[in-house]
């Protein structure tokens, strides 16, 4: 079976640029669009500061003879001016690509090489690292600049950092803006045809979670289609119009990754909402900006659900601001939700799921804004979406309504394909269009779908499936259970599963805990889910700044173990 979205629409047939700002020089809001969390009233920028920094920095770029399809790669934590290099870049016909923050040199040097980038941004406080990774991958000092908020501070004068590692110094990234004048003057290409809107935009790296990352082409055709598509869910809302004037977000979700940069780079800006930006997550100043500055919609990763749930300073907070809650990037449990909900005694907030990965520019589902949530449903198809739930590798053999399978996405926001790696490409994605996502999941009788786990991390217990996400969801219900991850691990040839958890606190890492933590699962679930693979306590879950569990760490740690 074929589910189609029960939504359609015409997708405007514009480049992103055009898509954001309408045109080089239509009137946009000069209201703070873009706000410091830390700095409100000093520092922010609006939707007309955003394009005239983008056009002067395509301009600049375009002067210093980056090419069409060049690749500009942007090593940083969140700042104002982030969605504005990314931006400035594709008015300029290059292609952005941006890193994790939290890379070391060498992974960052990966990047750099696999993405060929010719220019590397790197954030002030990253300069040792994007100096030792742009020295590996052969970057003279030349082509490296360094990025921060400070245009205030920094335009018009000539930093320069000494780089004897690149042979020379390295310049501050506003030396490469050109004037307001020839800024403004700036059309960025009016593309309009769909082979012109095939053009890519970004190189997103998929998160590594499987592998090692992957470049993900998307295009402009890509980024309309998809924020328009999630646009449509929000504004379809019965009560947005009248909600629309006080919406504020908070932004601590990593702009680099397709998320954040979908939600808050372009979503955002196109809604003409207000965002208050921090460089990176932090737990109690997210719950302080939160009730500082009456923050209405908060989107949110499950680790940061789970710590909502489970902190006692939350309490300390008044979060009777927040009305919309979504969540997204990996699973949550309905029970984990549900204690989430609790901080607000009304019942009147519900987390709404989103579902998407990296080659869907964002997302494919999200819930349906005016039906309560509570089934653990990732939500609806977005609209010009198909899906099909499929048990082969061909996708000939499709499972019935109800049944898991592998699901399969045919949309207009599906990735061009993996940059450089035709082969990865052809296994991903199908002739006909289809990507296969290495996602597990079942659609129910209302066309909700439930993401079940991912195919490769499924347990095989005696030939049974045994999902991870299903554990870890109840798992956390437990009182001596602050966080949690479930791998497989083999012993006498058997995959089996095992726990990583997390005590509340420190003195209950005893075996006695592990037993009666093992004991209260085995009376919740059938035989093969037992974690019989043992339960092993740890201080911190690796996890990545969007909230994926590091399980290959973990594996690591077990393999290392079995070894000793
Ligand atoms: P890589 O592909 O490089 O191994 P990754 O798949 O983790 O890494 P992303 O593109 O950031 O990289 O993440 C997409 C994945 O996140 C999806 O395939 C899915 O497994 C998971 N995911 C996203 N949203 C949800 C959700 N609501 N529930 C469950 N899983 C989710
Ligand atoms: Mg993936």
């Amino acid at each position: 079976m074929v589910l189609k979205s029960r939504w359609s629409f015409d997708i405007p047939q514009v480049s992103l640029p055009t898509y954001l700002f309408d045109s080089p020089t239509a009137d946009l809001p000069k209201t703070p669009a873009l706000i410091s969390a830390k700095y409100p009233e000093k520092y922010y920028i609006s939707v007309h500061t955003y394009r005239l920094y983008a056009q002067r920095l395509a301009v600049g770029l375009l002067r210093a003879g980056l090419q069409p399809g060049e690749r500009v790669l942007l090593f940083s934590g969140n700042t104002l001016f982030f969605p504005t290099v990314m931006m400035g870049i594709i008015m300029a016909g290059g292609i952005y690509t941006g890193a994790n923050p939290t890379y070391v040199a060498r992974e960052l040097a990966y990047q750099l090489k696999d993405s060929g980038a010719k220019y590397l941004l790197c954030a002030e406080g990253s300069l040792d690292t994007g100096i030792a990774a742009a020295q590996e991958a052969g970057l003279p000092a030349s082509s490296v600049f360094v990025f921060d908020d400070g245009v205030a501070t920094f335009e018009g004068r000539t930093v320069e950092n000494h780089a004897p590692a690149l042979g020379g110094t390295i310049r501050h990234w506003t030396t490469l803006l050109a004037s307001e004048a020839d800024g403004r003057a700036y059309a960025w290409p009016d593309l309009r045809t769909p082979a012109e809107l095939d053009t890519v935009v970004a190189l997103n790296y998929s998160s590594g979670t499987t592998g090692l990352a992957k470049g993900v082409m998307i295009t402009h055709a890509n980024y309309v289609a998809n924020s328009a598509q999630q646009m449509w869910m929000s504004t379809m809302a019965a009560d947005y119009a009248q909600r629309r004037p006080s919406i504020k977000h908070l932004c601590f979700l990593p702009m680099y990754h397709a998320m954040a940069q979908a939600l808050f780079c372009v979503n955002a800006t196109k809604m003409r909402l207000p965002v208050y930006v921090m460089p990176k997550f932090d737990f109690i100043e997210m719950l302080q900006y939160i009730q500082k500055y009456q923050i209405t919609d908060l989107v949110l990763v499950p680790p940061v659900i789970v710590a909502m749930a489970k902190h006692p300073a939350v309490q300390n907070f008044d979060l009777s601001s927040v009305v919309k809650v979504g969540s997204g990037a990996a699973p949550l449990g309905r029970e984990i939700a549900e204690e989430f909900e609790k901080l607000w005694p009304d019942r009147r907030v519900n987390v709404k799921q989103g579902w998407g990965m990296t080659e869907l520019t964002c997302a494919a589902t999200t819930a349906d804004p005016d039906k309560v949530s509570r089934n653990g449903a990732v939500g609806e198809l977005l609209p010009n979406c198909e899906a099909k739930l499929v048990l082969d590798d061909e996708g000939k053999v499709e499972a019935p309504r109800g049944e898991r399978g592998e699901i399969w996405i045919r949309a207009p926001n599906v990735m061009k394909g993996y940059w450089g790696k035709p082969e990865a490409t052809r296994e991903t994605l199908t002739p006909d269009g289809w990507l296969k996502t290495g996602d597990v999941a079942y659609i129910d009788e209302d066309n909700e779908i439930h993401v079940v786990d991912r195919k490769k991390e499924l347990i095989k217990v005696k030939g049974l499936q045994v999902a991870p996400a299903e554990l870890e969801a109840l798992l956390l219900d437990h009182p001596s259970v602050q966080d949690v991850a479930v791998i497989g691990i083999t012993l006498n040839d058997e995959e089996l599963p095992r726990a990583y958890i997390v005590p509340r606190t420190p003195s209950q890492a005893t075996p006695q805990v592990a037993d009666a933590i093992k004991t209260w699962l085995a009376e919740r679930v059938s035989r093969a889910k037992r974690l019989d693979g043992g339960v092993v306590f740890m201080e911190a879950i690796p996890k990545n700044p969007s909230g994926k569990i590091l399980r290959k760490e973990l594996r690591e740690m077990a393999k290392a173990e079995a070894e000793a």
